[in-house]
């Protein structure tokens, strides 16, 4: 028996020595939480109340884990993504809080229609076309994902938070490949880490899958697909929008340019960053 306050001490101690993340006190509390199965808020009230044998040796073998690199998500098998609890699994890319402005912007955009048509292509978890159906129930979501792993987590994801995995249509298809029909908006956050930076010691050890995140020499591959074949899956007063590196917006934006798209600006994420970039095509 040991009291949980000197448990959550050793491991945030032992995570800020790894400096594997920013927040290790964070990450120590979130892995209790997890262990003692209850909200951070109520494992803080514990402080000083003693835990199990059981419960304090899983806790030490996750912050191991951790202070290897492993994501807090991964350990945990949840992440909060535009306030709603996705699973998740090394099988999909942890989603980032940077990719809820595409959420955002989709939401704005899809204001003015009735029953918009979507795609997430490369949905991985799910987190975008998800959380676009949850806010707006009346339109017709496809997320699709050349992952099958992907997709079976989607599929779970779906099912716990819209009560049921027909609410969004789930497609098993490389790039357009399998993609019925036109849409009013299609949006993406594909693989677009470029070969250098997927050699970086940092994201190599977060074990997340290299095809969610790789997109060839300069991280451009995926996103020049989606936007060039994506065109012509583009209804007439539609929309694009493609998370990107910062570096690639320009890039990305001239690309759209060329290939037909209008109205084209780049979205910045929480931290002012260029993060996406939306293009429209005109009747
Ligand atoms: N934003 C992610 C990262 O920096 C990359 C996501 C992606 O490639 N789609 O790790």
């Amino acid at each position: 028996m040991a009291v949980l306050r000197d448990v959550l001490h050793e491991a945030h101690q032992l995570l800020a020595d790894a400096n594997k993340g920013r927040t290790p006190y964070l990450d120590a509390l979130l892995i209790a939480s997890h262990v003692l199965q209850m909200p951070k808020e109520r494992t803080l009230a514990m402080l000083p109340d003693h835990i199990s044998k059981t419960q304090e040796q899983e806790i030490r073998e996750l912050v191991l884990y951790r202070s290897r690199g492993i994501p807090v998500a991964y350990l945990t098998g949840v992440k909060e993504f535009w306030g709603l609890e996705f699973l998740v699994t090394p099988d999909v890319l942890i989603p980032r809080p940077d990719t809820e402005v595409l959420v955002e912007r989709s939401l704005m955009l899809l204001k003015r229609f009735s029953s918009p048509r979507v795609l997430d292509l490369g949905t991985g978890s799910g987190c975008i076309g998800i959380s676009i159906k949850h806010e707006l129930p009346q339109a017709q979501v496809i997320c699709s994902d050349i992952s099958s792993r992907a997709l079976a987590v989607c599929r779970k994801n779906a099912r716990r938070i819209l009560g049921s995995e027909e609410m969004v249509e789930i497609i098993s298809s490389d790039m357009f490949e399998e993609i019925p029909g036109l849409f009013d908006l299609i949006v993406s956050n594909p693989p677009y880490i470029t070969r250098e930076e997927m050699t970086s010691e940092s994201l190599l050890c977060r074990g997340e899958p290299e095809s969610a995140l790789l997109g060839g020499e300069d991280g451009l591959d995926a996103l020049k697909k989606i936007v060039f074949q994506g065109f012509d899956k583009l209804k007439e007063n539609s929309y694009c929008i493609c998370e990107c590196a910062t570096v690639q917006a320009d890039t990305l934006a001239g690309i759209m340019q060329q290939r037909g798209y209008r109205h084209i600006s780049v979205i910045s994420d929480l931290s002012g960053n260029a993060r996406a970039v939306l293009g429209a095509r005109d009747g």
